[in-house]
């Protein structure tokens, strides 16, 4: 028999009152700047510049169909079983020798912890280290889904000045320096030091080893996430920091850009003396990482052409963000900067000193265009005049389209 619904009264009722059990954590939490418009991108019409989704029509589809059917019906009993947590042998040591495609020789599987994505190991790291109030320093702008997360662990985040070429080291020991002077503690400093996102900024060479140096000095650990670190579009990746810093850096992948995001696999690399409680951390919430997806990859990087992939993965990216850089050079008026990416997904577009971007977003909307606006990105208080444009999931004459689309927006602003 159905049971009748409540009245809408008492749904409100309940609603109120289930309202202060939630934990101040919870009230952290928020949604994310890039989701909310990820909803909106799907409007038919619509040219989205926002996500940042990877390009797939090029994997091997059907022979991937036939891994998974073979995986299924010869090893079904582990391939949906529960797992390691801290993810599989096979994967574990796979992983490594991804890592030494980037530079990263002397990493062992006992230090890699599979994980559901850079995201979760982002997570792991900001549980096993911050305790509320705990700083956290990052370049500005930086990942939205980093902000988020330490938001949620009510962690004190503390913007860096940074240029075009990445994070500024002098700023960053005067920032440490700041903050211990009240007192306060700096667990770590989080970074994205190749194509980053949103600014596809590269640290510059000879900053590299000094921003280590400058956190070392101060006891303070480099949360490393290099999610495009292989997508240069020259094909030579910037030297990871954890290259040449094994014990001060803890190292984040994920198969997302180089394989496929919705197997939702990722890994973290850490000293061994940190990685058991960073393990911990994970098991406590996933268990273990889909047993399936890890034996998916494990086949995929032996029996594909891994490398040869990504690197014509690379060809794509570079080929849209030349035809993004072109189509900004012929439509935008005076005064509009933007940065020339030399690989991963991202434009930064700066709007002349007055405009918010965040301004903008509604009528470009309705003008068929849509982008993340700058404030998203930045832990710093106040409008920004930046914003992303994404060139990773958009064909050619779509970006040339979508910029001209916000062009005629800005144009309309100024
Ligand atoms: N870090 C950065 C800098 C990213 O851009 C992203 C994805 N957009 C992530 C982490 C999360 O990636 P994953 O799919 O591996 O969770």
């Amino acid at each position: 028999m159905n049971t009748p619904l409540p009245d809408v009264a008492t749904r409100l009722t309940d609603a109120h009152r289930h309202e202060t059990l939630f934990s101040a954590r919870a009230l952290h939490i928020k949604q994310s700047a890039v989701r909310n418009v990820f909803d909106i991108s799907m409007r038919p019409g619509l040219i989205s510049l926002a996500g940042g989704n990877p390009f797939l029509q090029t994997l091997p589809m059907d022979e991937l169909g036939d891994i998974a059917r073979d995986l299924i019906a010869e090893h079904g009993a582990t391939a949906l079983q529960y797992g390691s947590g801290q993810g599989t042998d096979e994967l574990r040591r796979a992983i490594c020798t991804v890592m030494a495609e980037e530079a990263i020789t002397d990493a062992v599987p006992e230090n890699v912890v599979v994980t559901t994505g850079a995201q979760s190991a982002l997570d792991a790291c900001t549980r096993v280290f911050c305790d509320p109030g705990d700083v956290v320093l990052t370049e500005d702008p930086t990942y939205v889904g980093a902000l988020n997360t330490f938001e949620a662990y009510e962690v004190d985040v503390r913007p860096v000045d940074s240029d075009e070429h990445g994070l500024l080291p002098d700023a960053l020991e005067a920032a440490i320096a700041a903050v211990t002077a009240e007192g306060k503690r700096v667990k770590f400093l989080y970074t994205i030091p190749s194509f980053a996102n949103p600014s596809g900024a590269v640290l510059a060479a000879d900053r590299r080893q000094r921003v280590v140096d400058v956190c070392r000095a101060a006891n303070v650990l480099v949360v490393e996430d290099n999610p495009y670190g292989m997508l240069a579009f020259d094909g030579e990746p910037a030297r990871p920091l954890r290259a040449d810093n094994p014990d001060d850096v803890v190292y984040l992948g994920t198969f997302s850009k180089i394989f496929a995001p919705g197997l939702r696999l990722g890994w973290l690399l850490a000293p061994a003396h940190l990685k058991r409680r960073l393990y911990l951390a994970n098991e406590c919430v996933v268990l273990c990482p889909p047993a399936f997806n890890q034996m998916l990859a494990v086949e995929y990087l032996h029996r594909f052409d891994w490398v040869g992939q990504v690197r014509s993965y690379r060809e794509v990216y570079r080929t849209r963000a030349e035809a993004m850089v072109a189509a900004l050079e012929s439509a935008m008026p005076d005064g509009v900067q933007w940065t020339t990416p030399t690989g991963g997904f991202f434009v930064w577009l700066t709007l002349p000193g007055h405009l918010d971007a965040e301004t903008l977003l509604a009528p470009a909307i309705e003008a068929g265009v849509v982008f993340v606006p700058g404030s998203a990105f930045t832990a710093a208080d106040g409008p920004s005049a930046s914003l992303r444009l994404s060139f990773s999931a958009v064909e050619e004459d779509a970006i040339a389209e979508g910029v001209r689309r916000l062009a005629g927006v800005i144009r309309a602003a100024l």
